[in-house]
């Protein structure tokens, strides 16, 4: 605070610069000068603390990475330990003790078979990575017509433009087209929506099988299926029918494609297992994560993969079959430091653990919603949800784009005492895995509140 500011003149003093400088990500900056943000300024456990000193839940951990709330002791410690020797030294030319570390708590934690672990910053570099890595382990394997990828309709990976052309969200992508690599598309498993108009169980997964058609017209060409799974996060919690990932484990195994699973959402305890992958038994070849790995403190992200693709980079110094790629961050000893303490906690202190009771306290909490006359449907995997939002239940009629339905809610959520972002129409709820019950309950009753008030109003 400068001298002898108050807290409302430090607030609009804030709110004055963020307005002349900050260009949001994913936001509409002419609603956004328009409207009074929230300024945050610190928080304690599962409560963001603004300049005003209003106290919201952080119902979205932070955008989907927070897992053990905030300035938690142990990450705290962790960083400042870190700090005392070094806050960054790179990984290219050298090794480091945290990125050491880091890697083995990584590989405990992952599904075996994923023993390699290649550093970035963002899930959208673990993507690149990832599809990078696919593409040139096949060119070093003399498999040079495998230059294709298969991916999911609503996927998404990331921002960048190898990220966004492995992307299938129409909204956010379809205007980078020209810029970005062809792939091939196959239908999402959105049972409620259903995009074939079949109806699951009966339908026998008719979505599964479009994937294996799309193998079979490209036959030997497809280097790697990417999808997320059990959930496909950002295009609003689409969660896969049981069965569904273990069947695409199948074809790529049928057609010698690799399987790369983006669990930079639902990794790190998220649906209820360490990784997602587990409650299929499925391992991929390429496992990208960001997010939660360092408990949602500080940048960092990974893709792993096995010791084949692995060997496929080895070779004589002439030979050139080196990965190039690095970033200058990549692997920071902060970061990795962080994400240490974090793994540690998730795994020793009983966080993972709790997260099927949560889900299921959460899921009786967000109950009533399901019977409520705007309510389509309410997915859940663990502590991931997505409510979608409907103006006629009867027939799933949609709220038009421009009635901003889920942030309706998310306005009257703020009100409430509870941060949550929507996407579109879909209300999401991603709380911290260490979320005490009765935060988890208060923020269901904020939810069911905010969609009761929100909807009468469009009504
Ligand atoms: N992959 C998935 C599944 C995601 O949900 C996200 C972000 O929401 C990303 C990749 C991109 O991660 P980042 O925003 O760290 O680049």
């Amino acid at each position: 605070m400068e001298k002898d500011e108050t807290r409302p003149e430090r607030h609009r003093r804030l709110v004055e610069e963020d307005r002349r400088h900050v260009w949001h990500p994913f936001t509409q900056m002419r609603e956004w000068l328009a409207e009074d943000p929230v300024v945050i300024d610190s928080a304690e456990g599962f409560y963001l603390v603004d300049t005003l000193g209003h106290r919201y839940l952080d119902g979205c951990s932070s955008l989907w990475c927070n897992v053990h709330g905030h300035r938690v002791p142990e990450i705290d410690r962790a960083i400042v330990e870190q700090l005392g020797r070094v806050a960054h030294t790179t990984l290219l030319g050298l090794a480091s003790t945290a990125s050491i570390e880091c890697a083995e708590e990584l590989v405990r934690a992952a599904p075996p078979g994923l023993t390699r672990v290649f550093f970035s910053d963002a899930g959208s570099t673990a993507a690149e990575i990832a599809l990078k890595m696919a593409y040139q382990h096949f060119q070093l394997r003399g498999d040079l017509e495998r230059k294709e990828f298969l991916t999911l309709r609503g996927g998404y990976h990331g921002d960048t433009i190898g990220s966004v052309s492995l992307g299938g969200i129409d909204l956010f992508h379809r205007i980078f087209r020209p810029l970005l690599f062809p792939v091939r598309q196959a239908p999402q498993p959105y049972c409620y929506r259903c995009p074939l108009g079949r109806t699951w169980p009966s339908c026998a997964m008719a979505c599964a099988d479009e994937v294996e058609r799309a193998f079979e017209a490209s036959p030997g060409r497809i280097a790697a299926l990417v999808l997320e799974p059990l959930m496909q996060g950002a295009d609003g919690m689409i969660a896969q029918p049981p069965g569904y990932l273990r069947r695409m484990r199948e074809l790529c195994d049928r057609h010698g494609a690799l399987l790369v699973c983006d669990e930079v959402a639902t990794g790190f305890g998220r649906t209820g297992t360490m990784f997602a992958v587990e409650q299929e038994g499925v391992t991929p070849d390429l496992l990208t994560v960001a997010k939660g790995l360092t408990g949602g403190y500080l940048p960092l992200a990974a893709t792993l993969a096995t010791e084949e693709v692995f060997a496929s980079f080895l070779g004589p110094f002439e030979s050139k079959r080196t990965f190039f790629h690095g970033h200058t961050y990549t692997g920071n000893p902060l970061a990795c430091a962080a994400a240490v303490a974090s793994l540690r906690l998730l795994r020793e202190g009983g966080v993972l653990a709790g997260v099927p009771r949560k889900a299921e306290l959460l899921a009786r909490e967000l109950a009533p919603l399901s019977r409520h006359e705007n309510v389509g449907e309410i997915r859940q995997r663990g502590l991931m949800v997505g409510i979608e939002l409907v103006r006629d239940r009867r027939t799933q009629e949609e709220y038009p784009y421009e009635v901003r339905a889920g942030h309706q809610v998310i306005r009257e959520a703020r009100r409430l005492g509870a941060i949550l972002r929507p996407l579109g129409n879909v209300v999401v709820l991603m709380p911290p895995l260490a979320m005490g019950d009765g935060e988890l309950v208060e923020l269901a009753r904020i939810t069911r509140e905010s969609i009761e008030i929100a909807t009468a109003r469009l009504r």
